[in-house]
């Protein structure tokens, strides 16, 4: 897309760059460039840039890019990022207002002080506004469990208040719709003295470093884990996971150019440095196919993927 001729960027002091390659920021460092990336200032220039925005212009939000796979050929439209602007973490009788754009991990440093308890969040990359569309969790937490309210802005750049009798979490989604941009959310926590809540954080962090890798371009968990249990497995009492499954049909380590199922956490698959976003995807799809050819288990994809091939 080139510049909207309409459209003058210099009414927003937000910043709007073209052709922005988003393999800059995503986690797994591939994918091709974004049409037009947009960070707005504040709500009301979010607002008033999607009433402006034509309606056949598809604009997504995006957070961390910690769960995207964007594909090489790149994302039509606009992206919509939440930073700074959006990061307010606000205390009041016992429930929180946070803003989307904060990161998870920050939020549970800063409430741990504060003598609240999301330690989970520590350990999971992304934004707020990346968890609650995700419904973030781990370790028997999950963000959708703490949340009483929602606000965000529509296409036309509407501004909705969503009690949570408007929404539902399930595991690894919610039901938004996906142009929906959540801009902040009350959630309540659970008081916790605050030593206590730094131990579960240090626990969960050396639990982490154990079984899975750490500091590597990856988007962390592949597929979901599948319902129930399988007779194909040796042993039926074991709980039905991904990487149970994926590790069986012995694909631990297994490459695919420059993309690698992880040694360390078979349900991750890894950029070793230079790989493709259609590497990544077909390394996926490999697995997947592997997989059902021994269990006959269809993974889904939790990593989300997006774009043109
Ligand atoms: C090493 C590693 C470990 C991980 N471990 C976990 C884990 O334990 N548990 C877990 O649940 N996940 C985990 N993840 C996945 C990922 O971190 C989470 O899903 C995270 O919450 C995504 O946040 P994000 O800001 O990066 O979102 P993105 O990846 O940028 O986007 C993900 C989805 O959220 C939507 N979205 C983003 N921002 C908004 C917004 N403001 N409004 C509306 N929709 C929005 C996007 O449109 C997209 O559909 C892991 C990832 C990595 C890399």
């Amino acid at each position: 897309m080139r510049k909207l001729a309409f459209f003058d960027e210099n009414r927003f002091s937000g910043s709007i760059n073209y052709s922005f390659p988003l393999s800059k920021i995503s986690w797994l460092k591939v994918g091709g460039p974004v049409d037009i990336l947009f960070r707005p200032k504040s709500l009301n220039e979010l607002s008033r840039f999607l009433s402006l925005m034509p309606v056949e212009v598809h604009v997504m939000p995006i957070g961390a890019c910690s769960n995207l796979l964007v594909r090489d050929g790149g994302l039509s439209g606009v992206a919509v990022k939440l930073g700074r602007n959006f990061s307010e973490i606000e205390v009041k009788d016992n429930q929180v207002k946070l803003g989307a754009g904060n990161f998870s991990s920050k939020v549970a440093i800063k409430l741990s002080e504060l003598g609240y308890d999301l330690s989970f969040l520590r350990t999971i990359p992304g934004t707020i506004g990346g968890a609650l569309a995700m419904n973030a969790g781990c370790y028997g937490n999950y963000i959708g469990d703490y949340v009483q309210s929602i606000e965000g802005v529509d296409r036309s750049g509407k501004f909705i208040h969503l009690g949570k009798e408007c929404f539902q979490f399930k595991y690894r989604s919610s039901s938004f719709p996906d142009n929906f941009i959540i801009t902040s959310t009350i959630v309540r926590p659970k008081k916790e003295n605050k030593s206590l809540i730094d131990e579960k954080m240090t626990k969960m962090l050396s639990k982490r470093k154990e079984t899975q890798p750490t500091n590597t371009a990856t988007c962390g968990s592949t597929f979901k884990n599948p319902d129930g249990k399988s007779s194909l497995l040796l042993e039926e009492s074991i709980e039905l996971k991904a990487w149970r499954v994926i590790d069986g049909a012995g694909l631990r380590g297994k490459k695919l150019g420059k993309a690698m199922v992880s040694n360390k956490h078979p349900n991750f698959l890894i950029n070793l440095g230079g790989a493709t976003a259609q590497e990544m995807e077909s390394l996926g799809e490999y697995v997947r196919q592997s997989v059902y050819e021994k269990y006959k288990i269809s993974l889904d994809w939790e990593v989300i993927r997006v774009g043109r091939k």
